[in-house]
C-alpha cells in the first residue's frame, strides 16, 4: 500500500512551499488509495518551537489535509535511532569524532584555498574514539537513483566525506533520522522539495549499509518569484497562516497550491478537491521552477468567494467583521449578497461594506457631479427623496421603481441624478449602484441619508 509522509521541521514559520509539499503528498495518497502520515522533525532542540508546530498543525487542518493515525514526533523516537546508531558503530560504519570546531574550520579553509570542495579529512576514522560526534564512514562510490519527477540522477559520494549523522547517541541528525523513520514507518514514496535532492544520495547510502529497502523519491520543483528568482525570504518568511489572516479561502489556496508545479490535462485553472484527487499524477509534475503569481491567487480567491453560498460566506466572514454587524444578520446577509461579486478577500469585506452599517462623514463637495451647480444637485436629490417618500416600502424592491428612477435620470441627466444619490447613500465615490443600496438600507434609512446630504448642500 502507498504510504507517504509530510515531515516538516518546526524550526520556522510554516511556508507556502511546505503547504505545497503537504498537498502533493496528500493528493498522491488519496489518488492511490494510500495513507498520508505526519511526522514532526523536532530533533533540533534549540531551533524547534511549539508555536511553529502549532502553525503546521493548524494550517493542515485549515486546508483539510487530514493525516492518518497519530502524529509521529522524532523527539519521542530517540531509542529507535540509538539502536540503529549502535548497529552502525558496532559494524564499523560509524565512528566518534572529536575534532574541534577550530580544527575543522582550519581544514576547510585550507581546502578552499587550494580550490577544493571542502569535506572532512577523515582524521578520526581509525582512532577508536569513545566520545564526540558520530560520523558515517562514507564509502566512495557512484550512487544513482530514479527520481519520479526528474528521471535518473547520479551522484559521486566521494565528494561528501564522512558526514556527521548524530551529535551523540541521543541526538541524531536529519539525514540519519529520516532514513530510520522512512523505513520504520513503511514509507513507499518520499515526495519533497527539490532543495532536498542533495540529501538523497546520503540517505540512499545509509539505507544500503543498513540493508534497508529505499523508498521511491520525487523532488518537487522550486517555487520562484515572478522574476524567476528562488522564492525570496520575504515570501518564505510570510507564514502560511497569514494567508488565512489576509482573508484567503482554504479552497482558493488549495487550488493555487496544486498549480504550483502541476497542471491537469487541458490546463484547466479551476479544480475542485475531488478533481484534484482524481487527476493528480506525479508524471504531470514539472521539472522547471513554479512561478508564484499573486494575481492568479487573488483571481482564484475572488472566484471562490463569488461561488460560495451566502450562509457559508457569512460563516467565513465572522472573524472579519464586528460583533455589531453580526447582530444585524438580515442586513448583513443582504450586504453580502451585493458585495460578493466585488470581493477579493474576506478581509476586504469590512472595508467595502462599512457604509451600510454606518455612514462616514464626507464633504458636501463630493455630492457635486462635474460642473453641475449645487442648486441643481439639491433639487435633484429633493425630487428623488419625494419620489421615495411617495412609495410604500415594498415598492422600492420592485423593478418598476428602478425603471422610474432611470427615467428620471434620463430626463435630468444620469450623472446629475445617480452620482449625488450614490454619494448621499454611501458617502463614497465608488460603491454598488444606488438602487441596490436603497433596497438594502430600506426606505427610512435611505431617506435619512438623503436628507443629511441635503443639509450638507444647504450649509455649504
Ligand atoms: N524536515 C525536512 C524539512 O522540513 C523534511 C525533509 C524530508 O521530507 O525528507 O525540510
Amino acid at each position: 500500500m502507498v504510504k507517504v509522509r509530510f515531515a516538516p521541521s518546526p524550526t520556522g514559520p510554516f511556508s507556502l512551499g511546505n503547504a505545497r509539499t503537504a498537498l502533493f503528498n496528500w493528493l498522491f495518497a488519496r489518488h492511490e488509495g494510500g495513507q498520508f502520515l505526519l511526522r514532526i522533525e523536532d530533533t533540533d532542540k534549540e531551533r524547534s518551537q511549539k508555536k511553529f508546530e502549532k502553525e503546521i498543525i493548524n494550517s493542515l487542518i485549515w486546508l483539510g489535509l487530514n493525516w492518518h493515525g497519530s502524529i509521529v514526533y522524532q523527539s519521542q523516537r530517540l531509542e529507535i535511532y540509538k539502536r540503529y546508531l549502535g548497529k552502525l558503530l558496532k559494524e564499523g560504519w560509524a565512528y566518534y569524532c572529536n575534532c574541534s570546531l577550530e580544527m575543522l574550520e582550519a581544514e576547510r579553509q585550507a581546502q578552499l584555498s587550494q580550490g577544493l570542495a571542502p569535506k572532512y579529512s577523515g582524521r578520526c576514522r581509525n582512532l577508536n574514539n569513545t566520545s564526540g560526534v558520530i560520523r558515517f564512514k562514507m564509502p566512495a562510490k557512484i550512487i544513482s537513483f530514479h527520481d519520479l519527477i526528474r528521471g535518473n540522477i547520479k551522484f559521486d559520494t566521494s565528494l561528501l566525506g564522512d558526514i556527521v549523522i548524530a551529535k551523540s547517541l541521543e541526538e541524531p541528525l536529519y539525514n540519519f533520522a529520516v532514513v530510520v523513520d522512512d523505513w520504520e514507518m513503511g514509507i513507499t514514496q518520499v515526495i519533497r522539495g527539490e532543495d532536498h535532492i542533495s540529501n538523497t544520495p546520503k540517505q540512499l547510502i545509509l539505507q544500503e549499509v543498513l540493508n534497508i529497502k529505499p523508498p521511491k523519491y520525487a523532488h518537487l520543483p522550486l517555487i520562484l518569484t515572478p522574476d524567476r528568482k528562488k522564492l525570496s525570504s520575504r515570501f518564505l518568511q510570510k507564514s502560511f497562516g497569514d494567508y488565512k489572516k489576509d482573508g484567503y479561502l482554504a479552497e482558493a489556496m488549495l487550488n493555487f497550491l496544486v498549480l504550483l508545479g502541476w497542471h491537469p490535462v487541458q490546463d484547466r485553472e479551476i479544480l475542485s478537491l475531488e478533481e484534484m484527487i482524481a487527476e493528480f499524477d506525479l508524471g504531470r509534475v514539472q521539472k522547471a521552477g513554479a512561478v508564484f503569481n499573486q494575481t492568479k491567487l487573488d483571481w482564484l480567491n475572488a472566484y471562490y468567494l463569488r461561488h460560495l453560498e451566502i450562509n457559508k460566506l457569512l460563516e467565513r466572514l465572522k472573524p472579519f467583521v464586528s460583533s455589531r454587524w453580526l447582530k444585524k444578520k438580515n442586513l448583513l446577509k443582504k450586504v453580502i449578497e451585493i458585495e460578493k461579486e466585488r470581493l477579493k478577500s474576506l478581509k476586504d469585506f469590512a472595508q467595502l461594506s462599512q457604509f451600510f452599517f454606518k455612514i462616514k462623514d464626507y464633504p458636501a463637495s463630493l455630492l457635486i457631479w462635474e460642473n453641475t451647480p449645487s442648486q441643481k444637485i439639491r433639487s435633484n436629490l429633493e425630487t428623488v427623496a419625494n419620489f421615495i417618500k411617495s412609495k410604500a416600502r415594498g415598492e422600492l424592491l420592485k423593478p418598476e421603481f428602478e425603471k422610474e428612477i432611470f427615467l428620471l435620470a434620463q430626463k435630468e441627466g444620469r450623472g446629475e441624478i445617480l452620482w449625488p444619490l450614490r454619494v448621499a447613500l454611501s458617502g463614497k465615490k465608488s460603491s454598488p449602484g444606488p438602487l441596490e443600496i436603497i433596497k438594502t438600507l430600506g426606505k427610512t434609512e435611505s431617506l435619512k441619508r438623503i436628507n443629511l446630504a441635503l443639509k450638507k448642500l444647504k450649509n455649504s
